[in-house]
């Protein structure tokens, strides 16, 4: 039915987000109604994730799509996109090479950060390799400009630049850089690095917790 390559490839990029909200489900990175997912399309769009929905129970004809800049862009079309498009948009505008974003609210990072500890990615060494850089965004209210804001600066403000950023109490957000060629192949490939990039944010925290945890209970028992 897909004669047409513009379908075939728009029913490819929804497919692979359905399929990236059924991992972070999967891992548990994900619970009831949070997290939100985005690929940068052709034609000043984005394809994204519906608001107040389980992103792991998505199916293709659920995603919205909506303008890169909501005052100059094409018309939504769709259900209403997530309440966190600002972030998603702001990172597009800020840095060029994204073309896949993946935010969820991930467990350990809420904990570690709500007990004022900031993950350092260069104690593990995978981490210190994939991740070298990973800002940490001060507290501002779901879905606001000012959020957004922070969001897209913390994606610009390192050398190199950060491929993930840690929000305060809020999760994380990783993106997926593109080659330049904007084919399905190329957004798949970038949704997934971003999907595996939030898989090590939470894999660092979860570590960094622990250790927290063993150094104090070792401290108690001397
Ligand atoms: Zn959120």
């Amino acid at each position: 039915m897909d004669d047409d390559p513009a379908d075939a490839t728009d029913r490819r990029l929804r497919e692979a987000i359905c399929a990236a909200g059924r991992r972070l489900g999967a891992r548990g990175l994900i619970s009831a109604g949070e997290g939100n997912l985005s690929l940068r399309l052709g034609g000043g769009r984005l394809l994204t994730t519906p608001t107040g929905r389980r992103k792991d129970e998505l199916v293709p004809g659920d995603l919205p799509t909506a303008a890169l800049d909501p005052l100059a862009g094409p018309a939504p079309m769709g259900p209403p996109p997530s309440s966190d498009l600002a972030i998603h948009r702001a990172i597009y505008a800020t840095r060029p090479d994204v073309v896949a974003v993946v935010h969820a609210h991930l467990p350990a990072s809420m904990a570690l950060t709500l007990a004022g500890e900031v993950p350092d990615p260069t104690a593990l060494p995978e981490t210190a390799h994939h991740l070298p850089v990973l800002p940490f965004v001060p507290f501002a209210a779901m879905g606001s400009e000012e959020l957004a804001g922070r969001v897209g600066d913390a994606f610009t403000a390192t050398t190199p630049k950060a491929l993930a950023v840690v929000l305060e109490r809020h999760g994380a957000i990783a993106v997926g850089t593109g080659d330049g060629v904007g084919d399905a192949t190329e957004l798949e490939a970038a949704l997934t690095a971003a999907v595996d990039r939030l898989e090590l944010v939470e894999v660092l925290c979860r570590t960094t917790r622990d250790a927290l945890l063993l150094r104090g209970a070792r401290s108690r028992s001397v």
